[in-house]
């Protein structure tokens, strides 16, 4: 017989409102979690990788925080919006293709199912699928506690891996949103990772691009993970590839620069860093080039989500 976890809550609740799940965080006074899906936090606590809690604050049943709306030009998510309701959004699939592409590829379709981006982006995981997604697109998060509530960058959220600047025990992250792409502008996703054994991404990249009439690249953000601490936005590519005529020179330059400001750790359990250099060098030319190509065509069929 397997005995309980030794570190398990004893009570947990699921309020119907943001301010309902603020109160119930402020009553614990930092003896509450915050809980979206469970599929990271409870194995976490399985595994006795937490400090014991008393309570639960399920925020995934807040009323009205499980849909995925369009509001002021922001496609919005709310923090109960799960990976399959992502990867189906007609949507986002088209505005923001590199999202549904990125959450498309986390885990099987039971941990799809309840999975949510908000925990995604909450667990702050230097390479959370969801998170390269919308990090490349500029998201943004809401972040609501007992002082209100403020919108901030995505990027801005993270501390280091698994340390994110919403405090899980007090706070809640009650919606997402990002600019859709609109026209000449697309965005891609790829994920490399060893097909057998531990679920542990090699790389993990997402870009967003805007061009113009002549094939200039006029905006662009790429993402990366994990290739240091926290989830990277790789501002000197991003310098490299804006100002310039998209091309595949131009595509293999970015991933060079890419791959000269960072330090991609080899792991045994990941790959050498010689193997996993060589897919960021073919892999991140490879979606800039789709992005390319969605940008140019207005067409976008997500790779892999079964569109
Ligand atoms: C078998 C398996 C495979 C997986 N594969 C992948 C994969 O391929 N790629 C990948 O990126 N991830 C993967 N994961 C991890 C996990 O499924 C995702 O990170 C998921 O998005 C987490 O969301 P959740 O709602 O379940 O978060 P939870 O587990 O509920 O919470 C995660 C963290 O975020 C905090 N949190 C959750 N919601 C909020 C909120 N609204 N406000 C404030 N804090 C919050 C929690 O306190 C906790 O610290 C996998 C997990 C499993 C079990």
């Amino acid at each position: 017989m397997t005995s309980p976890p030794t570190n398990c809550w004893q009570n947990y609740y699921t309020p119907e409102t943001v301010a309902e799940a603020v109160a119930l965080l402020q009553r614990y006074d930092g003896q509450a979690r915050v809980i979206g899906g469970g599929t990271d936090l409870v194995v976490e606590i399985r595994r006795g990788l937490h400090r014991p809690v008393t309570a639960m604050v399920d925020a995934s049943r807040i009323a009205g925080l499980d849909a995925i709306t369009e509001e002021n030009g922001y496609i919005m998510m709310g923090c109960g919006v799960t990976h399959s309701q992502i990867v189906r959004n007609a949507q986002i699939i088209d505005r923001g293709t590199c999202l549904a592409e990125s959450c498309s590829v986390i885990g099987g379709p039971q941990v799809r199912n309840v999975g949510t981006l908000a925990g995604n982006v909450a667990h702050a995981l230097p390479a959370g699928d969801g998170t390269i997604g919308l990090l490349a697109l500029g998201g943004e998060i809401e972040v609501a506690g007992i002082d209100g509530t403020r919108w901030m960058a995505v990027e801005d959220s993270f501390r280091g891996p698994g340390k994110s600047r919403i405090d899980r025990h007090r706070e809640v992250l009650t919606r997402l949103r990002f600019r859709p792409t609109g026209m000449r502008e697309g965005s891609a996703h790829h994920r490399v990772m060893r097909p057998q054994g531990l679920c542990l991404p090699i790389i993990s990249m997402a870009v967003r691009l805007q061009l113009d009439d002549g094939n200039t690249i006029t905006e662009t953000r790429i993402s990366m993970g994990p290739v240091g601490p926290v989830p990277y936005l790789a501002k000197p590519a991003i310098e490299v590839l804006v100002g310039n005529t998209a091309s595949d020179e131009l595509f293999s330059k970015a991933a060079d620069v890419a791959l000269s400001s960072v330090s991609l750790r080899a792991s045994k359990y990941r790959a050498s860093h010689e193997y996993r250099a060589q897919m960021v060098r073919t892999f991140l030319p490879a979606i800039l080039a789709r992005a390319v190509a969605r940008a140019t065509t207005a067409k976008a069929v997500p790779k892999g989500t079964g569109s």
